[in-house]
């Protein structure tokens, strides 16, 4: 059966939102089972990308690798990890972002080149990537899969086939990327992290109880293994990290211009993982506080729809001192099943997924915060849920401003003409349409208001429009094709 076709119809909608960014994780420590640790660090980046996973191991100049479609819990098990021996470890958790779903596709990718292998994993988009596979199909490479990073792969052992070593062959390969690229990389001696200049999607530095060197997506993953967390990798960064966990990194010559993916804060990341000093749940309370001082609602109950928008519900309300409730159980199984639910089973819809209290709901007004809207299907449903439970009035509330523009570095870009926020002219219209008694969003302002930093700190494009990586004439057309949609939404 087509998977991609599973995928779709799936009851989770996994491809009515944007797709997610991936995980990577890396490890370095000769002695330990490091296939079993990194497989651990999956399961904590799992939520980055649930359509495959991988793990590769170097023993020496020996590389295990294992790869498929599903969540890390059904790629491995103990036999297969038993088999994945070796001092340094590369493991992904994938949702294309280029590509379709299929095996081919699936991180890490192992290239060879003379006697010299390596394997890598790939977080981000690159925006140049037809290009450089255009440049190294002229030079006589051959390509397996569609994915940007067996085009990085490549570019590495091109550069290493011009008889550089292997620091400047990375260095030099990175280079000439452009794009988001948070990457690790395995060879027979090294542990690699690389992170593009804008730093846009996340990537950290970690070390075991035992003093050995770790990178993940997120400093979630760290925890898990019982590592601390050091630093983020610099945006722009190359660090190569031996078995005797010797660091070696260009990180003195960098000046930092960073443009940090904002929707990591408000959506993507998990909220016990960090972005400078501080938990992800802490700057999503912050987003709903703002929320509050914006557009605050006389109700009775403040709601989230959980899990993703309960630390902005939890702000929003203490801001305005309404009561905090639960009144949407979440499902946490269900979502994560390949099975297609009956005809009769696709009618309750979200019902599958969230199951309302009615005796809480019944006869009161609620505010229901949520982090976002994307296409507006699941908010549309929530708003009917609630009402069909008898609630007098539902105001929805979303942290974080419309989505009305394509991502180009991480976050599938076709859904462009599925965003509700693009299609529509006007928040009243978005509030007909989703069935609220009011809707509103959080202001531009206030979203880096609530992050304390600087507006320039991050990349906001997909709601403000601007990237700040620019974009080839060729991707331009995606974005271009919807640009009758480019209204801004008017209050
Ligand atoms: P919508 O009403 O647009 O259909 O769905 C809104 C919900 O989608 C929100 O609860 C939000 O947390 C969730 N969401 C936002 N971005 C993504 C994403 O990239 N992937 C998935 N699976 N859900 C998302
Ligand atoms: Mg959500």
């Amino acid at each position: 059966m087509n998977i991609k076709a599973v995928l779709s119809d799936n009851i989770i909608d996994f491809d009515t939102k944007p797709r997610d960014a991936c995980g990577v994780f890396g490890i370095v420590a000769p002695g330990e089972d490091v296939s079993r640790v990194t497989f651990f660090g999956l399961y904590a980046l799992q939520h980055r990308g649930q359509e495959s996973c991988g793990i590769a191991t170097f023993k020496d100049k020996t590389v295990s690798l294992h790869k498929d479609i599903g969540l890390v819990s059904q790629v491995f098990d103990e036999k297969v990890l038993s088999k994945l021996k070796g001092d340094i470890a590369v493991g992904h958790t994938r949702y294309s972002t280029t590509g379709a779903t299929n095996i081919q596709n699936a991180q890490p990718i192992l290239v060879q080149f003379e006697d010299q292998k390596l394997v890598i994993a790939h977080n981000g988009n690159l925006v140049n990537a037809t290009e450089l596979r255009n440049f190294l199909i002229e030079k006589g490479y051959k390509f397996e899969s569609a994915t940007d990073t067996e085009v990085m792969a490549k570019l590495v052992a091109f550069e290493l086939s011009c008889s550089k070593e292997l620091k400047i062959a990375v260095e030099d390969a990175f280079k000439r990327c452009k794009g988001a690229f948070s990457v690790v990389i395995a060879t027979s001696d090294y542990l690699i992290a690389v992170r593009d200049p804008g730093g846009v999607r996340p990537l950290c530095l970690g070390t075991t109880s035992r003093g050995q060197y770790v990178v993940a997506s997120e400093s979630c993953a760290l925890d898990i293994i019982g590592a601390d967390y050091v630093r983020e990798i610099a945006p722009g960064e190359v660090l190569l990290i031996n078995k005797e966990q010797k660091l070696v990194s260009n990180l003195s010559s960098l000046s930092f211009a960073p443009h940090h993916c904002i929707f990591e804060l408000i959506y993507f990341s998990r909220p016990d993982s960090t972005f400078r000093g501080l938990s992800i749940y802490h700057y999503r309370k912050e987003l709903g506080r703002q929320l509050a001082i914006e557009s605050p609602a006389l109700a009775d109950y403040v709601i989230t729809v959980p899990d993703s928008g309960t630390p902005a519900a939890i702000g929003y309300a203490e801001e305005l001192k309404l009561p905090y409730t639960e009144a949407l159980i979440k499902n946490r199984y269900v979502g994560r099943t390949f099975i297609q639910p009956s005809e009769m089973l696709r009618e309750l819809g979200i019902r599958l997924k969230l199951n309302p209290l009615k005796d809480i709901i019944a006869g009161k007004k609620i505010v229901v915060v949520d982090d976002s809207i994307v296409r507006g299907h699941t908010s549309r449903k929530i708003v009917k849920l609630l009402k069909d439970s008898g609630a007098k009035e539902v105001h929805m509330r979303l942290s974080s401003p419309p989505i009305k523009w394509p991502c180009f570095y991480g976050i599938d870009i076709d859904s462009r003409d599925q965003l509700i926020a693009a299609k529509k002219d006007s928040v009243k219209e978005i509030t007909k349409f989703i069935g609220a008694d009011t809707l509103e969003y959080l202001s531009h302002d206030g979203m880096i208001k609530a992050t304390g930093l600087s507006r320039n700190f991050f990349c906001t494009a997909c709601f403000s429009g601007e990237y700040p990586i620019k974009i080839p004439k060729e991707l331009e057309g995606a974005k271009f094709r919807y640009e009758k949609y480019a209204k801004v939404v008017s209050r």
